[in-house]
C-alpha cells in the first residue's frame, strides 16, 4: 500500500470528496497510472484511474482479473477506512 500525490486532484465518484493523494493497492509502484486502483480515504469506496487520471467507480467484486488475496486486502483496507469514519 502506497500513498502518492495525484498529477491533479480528482473527486471521488462515490462521495465527491476531492482527493489530492491516493492509496494504491496494486503493485509496488509509487506513480499512479490508468487502471490502477485507489481507495477513497473519506468513504472507503474503491475507484480506478481513468486514462485522464480522474476516478471511475470500480466494482472489484465483479472483476475476474483480480485474485482472491487482492480482493481480501482491498476489503480489509475499505473496512479500516470505514471504521475510522465512525470516530
Ligand atoms: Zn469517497
Amino acid at each position: 500500500m502506497h500513498h502518492a500525490c495525484l498529477p491533479k486532484p480528482a473527486p471521488c465518484p462515490a462521495c465527491g470528496k476531492v482527493l489530492e493523494a491516493s492509496t494504491f493497492t496494486k503493485g509496488t509502484k509509487v506513480e499512479p497510472k490508468p487502471g490502477d486502483l485507489s481507495i477513497c480515504s473519506t468513504c472507503g469506496a474503491v475507484s480506478q484511474f481513468a486514462a485522464d487520471m480522474t476516478f471511475l467507480p470500480f466494482d472489484f467484486e465483479a472483476s475476474d482479473e483480480m485474485d482472491v488475496a487482492q480482493k481480501v486486502e482491498i476489503r480489509r483496507m475499505c473496512a479500516i477506512v470505514r471504521a475510522r469514519q465512525k470516530n
